[in-house]
This record gives C-alpha cells, sequence and structure tokens, in this order.
C-alpha cells in the first residue's frame, strides 16, 4: 500500500526528537551514538551551537531572495572556498547530484566553448554520483537505472583503480574523466594515490579535464579538507555535498577558471542554490573546519579510531574482514551479511550506514570525541559476539573476555 511519504526508502523504525554532538536521542528517551551523521553531512555534530547561532541570526534577517540579486554571504563564501582550493569559480546547489550536474555541464560546456565537442565521460564501476537522470547514467548502477528509460548517453564505464582501463576506453569524443577520489557509496573504496595522479597525468596528456567528486570524500572528512590534496594533484572541476553545509541542504561546483569558460551568462541557474540562510551556515562551517588544528584532530581521532579496529578486527576474525578508508570516512568489510552487522550494532545502540562490497561505513562527526571512539569500538566489539554468537563463528580463544 502506498504511504503519504512516498516509500523508496526503507526506514528504520525510529524516532529521533533531538540530537546533541555525536548522539541522539529518540521521542522515547533512548540514546543512539549516531556514526551516521546524516550519511556523512553532520561534520560538526547535532545541535552544534555555533551552526545553530549563524542559522537562527540569519532565519531573523532574510531567508531567500533567488539569484536574480547579489547575496553577499555567497560571494564571501565562494572567495573562501576559491582561496582554500584550486579553484577560481563557485556555483551553489541545494545537494550532491545538483553539484555534479552542474560539473557534467560544465565539462561538456568548455570543449563546446573550445570550439569542439568532447561530450563523452569516463566514469567507474562501483562510482555512486546521485540520483538524477544524469547522475544515474554517470553512477552506471543497473539497479539505480532500470526502469528509467534510455540512459543519458555520455559516460563510458571502466573499472576502478585501472589506469590501462581508462585509456583502452578512450574516444575522441571523450571530453573529461568523473572519479571519486575514495569510492563511499561504492564501498569506502581507496585507490591509490598513483591511480589518482595518473588521471590527472593522463588528463593533461589528452586535453581532457579532470572532473572530482568529493561529496562524500570532501570538507575534511578524510583528514585532508579535499582528499586530492593527499596525491597532490588538482582537479579541473569538483562538487561538493554533504558536510559542506553540516546538515543545511546545500553542495558546491567548484572550477578552475580556464574550465569554467563556457559557463558563461544564462547557461545555467538555481532558483535556492545559494540562498542567503544556506550561505550563513556554509560560512560558519567553513568558519570551523579551516580553524587551525581542526584537521589535525582528525587524522588523530583517526589513527586513534584504525588502531583500535584492528584490535577488533584481530578479535572478530569471523565478522570483520578488513578495515578500510582515510580519516573519518571508514569501512568495515565484513565476513558476515553486512546488513547483519548494521542490524547488531544498532542493538547495541549504534549507528551506522551500509554500502558496497558488504561494507559497514564508520562516519562519525568530525568532531567526535577520543571517549565517543571508545564507546563505538566497544559497541562493535558486542555487536561482533552477537554475531559469533547468532551465527556459531569461531572466536579467537580467550580474547573476547
Ligand atoms: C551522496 C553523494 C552524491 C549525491 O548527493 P545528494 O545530495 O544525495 O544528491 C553524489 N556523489 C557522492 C560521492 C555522494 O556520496
Amino acid at each position: 500500500m502506498i504511504t503519504p511519504v512516498l516509500p523508496t526508502y526503507a526506514r528504520i523504525d525510529l524516532e529521533f526528537e533531538r540530537g546533541e554532538g555525536c548522539w541522539l536521542v529518540t521521542t522515547d528517551g533512548r540514546r543512539f551514538l549516531d556514526f551516521t551523521a546524516g550519511i556523512a553531512v553532520n561534520v560538526l555534530g547535532h545541535a552544534n551551537p555555533y551552526l545553530v547561532e549563524a542559522l537562527t541570526a540569519q532565519a531573523q534577517k532574510l531567508w531567500h531572495i533567488s539569484n536574480l540579486f547579489r547575496i553577499p554571504e555567497g560571494e564571501r563564501l565562494a572567495r573562501r572556498l576559491t582561496e582554500a582550493t584550486f579553484a577560481d569559480t563557485v556555483f551553489f546547489t541545494n545537494s550532491g547530484a545538483e553539484a555534479l550536474e552542474c560539473a557534467i555541464k560544465t565539462a561538456r560546456r568548455y570543449h563546446h566553448a573550445c570550439g569542439r565537442e568532447r561530450p563523452r565521460m569516463i566514469t567507474f564501476e562501483g562510482a555512486f554520483h546521485g540520483r538524477t537522470i544524469a547522475t544515474i547514467a554517470a553512477g552506471g548502477n543497473a539497479k539505480y537505472l532500470e526502469g528509467f528509460g534510455p540512459a543519458l548517453d555520455g559516460f563510458d564505464q571502466v573499472p576502478f583503480g585501472d589506469l590501462a582501463a581508462v585509456e583502452a576506453a578512450l574516444t575522441p569524443e571523450t571530453g573529461a574523466i568523473l572519479v571519486e577520489p575514495i569510492q563511499g557509496e561504492g564501498g569506502v573504496r581507496v585507490p591509490s594515490l598513483d591511480f589518482l595522479r595518473g588521471l590527472r597525468e593522463l588528463c593533461d596528456a589528452k586535453g581532457m579535464l579532470l572532473v572530482l567528486d568529493e561529496v562524500q570524500s570532501g570538507v575534511g572528512r578524510t583528514g585532508h579538507l579535499f582528499f586530492h590534496e593527499a596525491a597532490g594533484i588538482r582537479p579541473d572541476i569538483m562538487s561538493v555535498a554533504k558536510g559542506i553545509g553540516g546538515g543545511f541542504p546545500m553542495g558546491a561546483c567548484l572550477a578552475t577558471e580556464e574550465a569554467a569558460k563556457g559557463m558563461t551568462l544564462g547557461t545555467h541557474g538555481s532558483t535556492y542554490g545559494g540562498n542567503p540562510l544556506a550561505m550563513a551556515v556554509g560560512n560558519a562551517v567553513l568558519d570551523k573546519v579551516l580553524e587551525e588544528g581542526f584537521l589535525d584532530r582528525v587524522r588523530y581521532a583517526s589513527t586513534l579510531f584504525r588502531q583500535r579496529l584492528a584490535a577488533l578486527k584481530d578479535r572478530h576474525p569471523a565478522v570483520i574482514a578488513d578495515v578500510r578508508g582515510e580519516g573519518l570516512l571508514l569501512g568495515l568489510r565484513a565476513h558476515v551479511p553486512a546488513a547483519d552487522l548494521v542490524v547488531a550494532l544498532r542493538a547495541e545502540g549504534m549507528l551506522v550506514p551500509g554500502a558496497g562490497d558488504n561494507v559497514v561505513r564508520l562516519l562519525p562527526p568530525l568532531t567526535v570525541s577520543d571517549e565517543d571512539i571508545a564507546i563505538a569500538c566497544d559497541k562493535i566489539d558486542a555487536a561482533c559476539r552477537r554475531l559469533e554468537e547468532d551465527f556459531q563463528l569461531p572466536t579467537v580463544k580467550g580474547a573476547a573476555e
């Protein structure tokens, strides 16, 4: 039977009343450790006082005026983002998929502005770029394409991490490579940094644009402001969303001046994109993420968490196959069905999202404390023991007391 909310999600039957930092509290008073963080969105945790202040202060003044007028807070945020990154210019959106739409249009239009048509893009198996008609074609996941008519043409998909396959798939019409520097939804798959560098070199050699989707890996999530910095490369175009609004719906498409040269007056637009409420929150998020020591703290928390997770893997070898990821974009590949591990964790009072490749993601707010990491590890330990009992799995002798 149809429900008033279109039933495209299998929703977990929990009703939350409020949140604080890494914790969510249900209407009936139960507390959950939230390592979903709205799917890598709430980088500063729930109800962060600094963000609440920024949003409510703006809400008293002005919510929305459209892009027919100047929006000084947006100009400020764009300036700060360009100063902090490779980019010279920014288009603000309301979501990740829209940031990708803008990135795809910008790349296609670049070659058009150069007097040629090279609309095709190389994309990667296991990718996720959103749920619009263009982004499901770019992602190439058959499940997401089924029944939605002819897939938008222009995307040629190759195995992730395979530079030779990229070269082999190039055509005279290939104008760009679109890649997540770490596949999030695909299972926290981290490619070698040499693969990312190789893509950059290939783009330079062939006059193509490198388009990075940092919707999940960006805004401090990996311990770098953006993950491509770890490889020492610069993209031409980059889509950002999720963490950039700290929970307020917003995204952005960043580009160099050269890559953006086709995006002239009238070529793109959005009614809401970059509205004053979003820009006020976006600036406040950036205040904190750019604060001295913030990214060091993310890297420290990551090291601490990973050490404990490695010990848990040793203690529960029949449950945890692998610990992967960068910064606080972490994943546990499971030997049991990952969905069962998600359920077992929830029974212990911890919330995590799944991912492809039989992975459970661990995506705490970037402000997670050492204490909350310790609590998380206790809950993971307990969930593993629960699964070992349920599945009658072998345990490491003497290790689980
Ligand atoms: C979540 C995600 C998107 C889509 O973002 P929406 O805001 O859901 O449209 C795109 N790319 C990546 C890498 C993502 O993780």
